[in-house]
Formats: structure tokens, sequence, C-alpha cells
């Protein structure tokens, strides 16, 4: 019989969007259906705290977006989204008004990293070069060979080692703490590999491509997607969470944007017995506690570079950032968290009306913690700025417990989706040649649950759609994305 629809896609974060768009590029009549009352996943923007402050809900700063060849074919500029770009990528503040202050050039940044400084160049120099060789191969199938395997080679021999092992290079407090700030992001320990893979990367797309914010905020990326979607004649449901397979619409094929938690519960009993045990052996992480500030001006950091970095990390030194991780790996709460920063307003002025500022922050926790953590937060900002609390008119407070019962696919608060562990990394979440395609005919996972890596990047999406396509529809050329192509829908029966 034939289906009443050729996909349905559960989910409209950045990776079901970005497998909709890619399935409706194709001809072919696509369906979303999200639980939340807005559409957008971790890549939303709302007035948080106060009428006019418009915070990002989730997702803030856009390397990723910048890097991915999946953006870089649907072409955000072209289709209205703008990237806010700030002087700074991103900062560091240390005790004594001292920061390191990472910017796109690699010699700007090495020049002010004292005898740390040639061996920076050294090694972030020609790996800059080569960022998109590098983000594209990072950024693709794992199963996929590298295009430059020599590009690689430099970055791939340290992204295996923990964080701890890469520092040991330098003897500077600044350098030091470059990598402990990226590294941080992988939510592990940073005696854990491959933390240094994360922290590199994330430096290196700081040179190659920048930390861009999005002006009027993130939500304008997944609306251009979302209107990509529903110009190529898709449909878009909201407030519907789906909790059985059952209840999905007919149609060929379905492409799952949840956690694999949620998927064994979605396919009950419909998946072999192995493969639901693989999926309830996959590891999540630590949570996050968010806290969003609205502020009635700029932060007054001590040091005045730090005034114009889109993104900053407190915490201190390395080893001072390490001990907090190695806290909430451990499953406590660390009284001087690691606190990731985003100021929009250095690049974006449409956050907040004239004059006033949006600030996003948050600090790693245990899973599942509803320790409300501002405080701690708070006392970290007033470490590096002291007179921060003045200012502030309003705050949103979101626990990973708050994480999770808003999103159910950060489970624990954790909004990776999953531990990043070399095992993870590989295989993820089950060990398959190919992981997004499940044991179910016609239905494939494709949240960031799935290779490459979490983030605002689309790929994870784009990837499990290319392997529906190929599966269910025989179609094995890439549909073209661009803004210049919308196509008329065509059934999937034509299509074949
Ligand atoms: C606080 C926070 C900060 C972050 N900061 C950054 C950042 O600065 N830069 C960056 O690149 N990334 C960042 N991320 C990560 C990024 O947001 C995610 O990796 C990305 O959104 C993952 O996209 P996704 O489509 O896989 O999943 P999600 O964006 O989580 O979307 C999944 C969607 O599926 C829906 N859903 C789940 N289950 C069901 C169901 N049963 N029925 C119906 N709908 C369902 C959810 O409501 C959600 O809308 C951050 C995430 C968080 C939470």
């Amino acid at each position: 019989m034939r289906a009443e629809l050729d996909a349905v896609v559960v989910g409209s974060g950045p990776n079901g969007l970005a497998a909709a768009v890619t399935m409706a590029a194709a001809g072919l009549r696509v369906h979303i259906i999200e639980g939340a009352p807005t559409i957008g996943g971790g890549c939303r923007t709302e007035e948080l705290t106060l009428p006019g402050f418009w915070h990002d809900v989730c997702s803030a700063a856009h390397p990723l977006a910048v890097a991915s060849p999946f953006f870089r074919r649907f072409d955000l500029a072209a289709r209205g989204v703008a990237l806010a770009r700030p002087e700074v990528e991103f900062a560091h503040p240390l005790d004594g008004g001292r920061a390191a202050i990472v910017t796109r050039s690699v010699a700007e940044t090495s020049a002010r990293l004292g005898v740390d400084g040639p061996s920076y160049q050294r090694l972030f120099g020609p790996m800059a070069e080569h960022t998109d060789e590098i983000c594209d191969t990072l950024l693709a199938p794992l199963r996929k060979l590298p295009a430059h395997p020599l590009v690689l080679a430099d970055y791939g021999r340290r992204a295996v080692l923990p964080a701890s092992a890469v520092a040991r290079r330098w003897q500077t407090e600044e350098a030091r703490a470059i990598l402990a700030g990226a590294a941080v992001h992988a939510m592990m320990p940073l005696t854990a590999m491959p933390t240094a893979g994360i922290g590199l990367m994330l430096v290196l797309l700081a040179h190659g491509v920048g930390w861009p914010v999005v002006t009027g905020g993130s939500a304008r990326i997944t609306d251009a997607m979302a209107d990509a979607v529903t110009a190529s004649g898709g449909t878009i449901e909201t407030g519907r969470w789906v909790r059985s397979l059952a209840e999905l619409p007919s149609a060929d094929t379905v492409l799952l944007d949840v956690s694999p938690r949620t998927f064994a519960l979605l396919a009950g009993d419909r998946l072999p017995v192995r493969y639901r045990a693989a999926l309830g052996r996959f590891r999540y992480g630590p949570g996050v506690c968010k806290v969003d500030f609205a502020l009635s001006g700029p932060v007054p950091w001590t040091n005045p570079d730090c005034r114009r970095a889109g993104t900053l990390h407190l915490g201190g030194t390395f080893e001072q950032v390490a001990a907090g991780e190695a806290e909430v790996a451990a499953g406590k709460h660390p009284q001087h968290p690691y606190v990731l920063v985003v100021q929009p307003g250095v690049a974006d002025p449409s956050r907040a009306p004239a004059g006033r500022h949006t600030l996003w922050t948050y600090c790693h926790v245990p899973s599942g913690s509803d320790v409300d953590m501002t405080d701690r937060i708070e006392a970290q900002i007033e470490r590096f700025a002291p007179g921060f609390r003045d200012l502030i008119l309003a705050r949103a407070v979101r626990t990973a417990a708050d994480e999770e019962a808003h999103n159910p696919n950060y489970v624990g608060g954790d909004i990776g989706v999953g531990m990043q562990t070399i095992r993870q990394t590989l295989f993820r979440p089950v060990a398959r040649w190919n992981p997004y395609r499940t044991p179910i005919r016609g239905l494939y996972l494709c949240s960031s649950a799935t290779p490459p890596v979490p983030g605002v990047h689309g790929r994870c999406g784009e990837l499990a759609a290319l392997t529906a396509l190929r599966d269910m529809f025989g179609l094995r050329e890439l549909p073209d994305i661009s803004p210049a192509q919308l196509r008329p829908i065509v059934s999937a029966h034509t299509a074949r």
C-alpha cells in the first residue's frame, strides 16, 4: 500500500531539520513532528528574562556551523542569516588582570604567549592553513578515508591524547589555559582521552573560521532550515511528543532526531535484543546548569581584551579548571566550577535594548543534578569582573534536571548526548558499519548521538538522510540544498 508520506522526521533540532532539508531537496514529501511548542531543539532564541532581551536557549557560539560542509552548501548568508563576529574569538581570564586571548590570527595569539609563542605558532600555524580539509574530514562519516591524510596526521597523533599530555609542551599559564578552556567542552576530566582532540579542534576552529554568534540569535539558523523545508512543500507539526513508532503517520522512511534512550523506548520490542542492549550501554556524560542574565551594561572584565571576546572560559589555570572537572566526574558540585560564558552583545547589539546586554553562562554538574549553581557561576564572573553583580537586572536558571525536562535528548542534562570517549566517538551510538541505519528497515537515527560530533553543524542529519535516500529511494546523488534550488515535490514512487 502506498505510504502517506515519503519521510517523517521526529524532532526539529539542527540535525532533524538537516535531514528534512536533504530529503525535501531530493523531491520527497517530508513531515516533521516536534514535541516542544517551538522548533529548533538546541538552536533557539527566546526572551528568557525580560522583554527585549533575546537569549540563546541552548547553542550560542557557532564555529561548527561555519565549518560544516552542510551549511556551506545550504548557504546561511544567502538565506539572510548573518553571523556577528567578535574581535576576540575567545578569552580565558586569569587572576591579576591577565588573560589568554585567542583571535583569528595565530601570529597575534602566539605573540601574547611569551616563551610559548613559537611552540603555539608551530602547532596551530600549519593546521590553520588547512582548516577546511581538517573540518571536512572531522565532520565526515568516520569510515570515509581522509582526503588529506598528511594534513590530518599532525592533528590526529595528538587528538587521541588527554589534554593534560598536550598541555605539558607549554609553560605559561596563558597557553595552558587556552587548551584547558577549549578541551573542557568535552565534559570529561582533562586527564581523559581524547580531550586534547576536542580542545585542539575548537582552537583550530577559532583560528580557521572563528567563533561567531548569529545576529538576532541562534534561532535564525533553524528558522532558515524550517523555511527551506516548508518552501519545498514539507510540513511541520509542533507540540506533539511521540511516544511510540506506532503513532507515526505511514511513511517509507522515518528519521529520529532523538537520544538512544528515547529511540529504545519508541521502538520497544521491535528492536532485536542485542541492539537494544547495546543502546542501553550507551554512556551519557555530566549535565549542565545554565544561567542567563539580563544586564544593565557590559560585563566589567578587569582585562580589557576580555571585553572584546564573544566567548570566555572561566576557572583560572589549567590545574584549577582540571580540578573542577575532576570533581564533576566524581559526582560532586565544584565550589569553583569552570564556567562557559558568551556575551553576544559585543558583536550583536540587537540582543538587548540600547546599552543593555544579555549574558549566557553554564557550568558542568553531575548527571541529573537539580542544584542551582547561580551563586558559584556569579562568583567566578566576579573573580574576573568585580562589580558584575551590580549589573544584574534578571536571571533565568535551568538546572541539569530542567535541561532534560525541557528536551529529552539531554539525558541527565548531558547536552552532548553521550560521552565523547574514544569508543563513543568511533562507535556512536553502537558499533555498526553505518551508524545511522537501524535494524528496522526504513528507520534511521539522525541526532547528535550519531557521528560525527555534537554541535550545530547538521551533519548527523544530513548523513542519515543520505543513507535513507540510498537505501529506500535508490538515490545516490547529493541533493542540491543551495538556496537556488526549490524542488517541486514528487512522490517517492516517482523519485525511485
Ligand atoms: C545549553 C546548551 C548549550 C550549547 N551550546 C552550543 C554551542 O554554543 N555551539 C554548538 O555548536 N552547540 C551547542 N550545543 C549543542 C547543540 O545545541 C546540539 O548538539 C544540537 O542542537 C544537536 O542537534 P540535534 O538536532 O541532534 O538535537 P536537538 O537540538 O536536541 O533537537 C532534538 C529535538 O527533538 C525533539 N524531540 C526529542 N524527542 C522527541 C519525541 N519523542 N517526540 C517529538 N520530538 C522530540 C526535541 O524537543 C528537540 O527539539 C549546546 C546545547 C545546549 C543544551
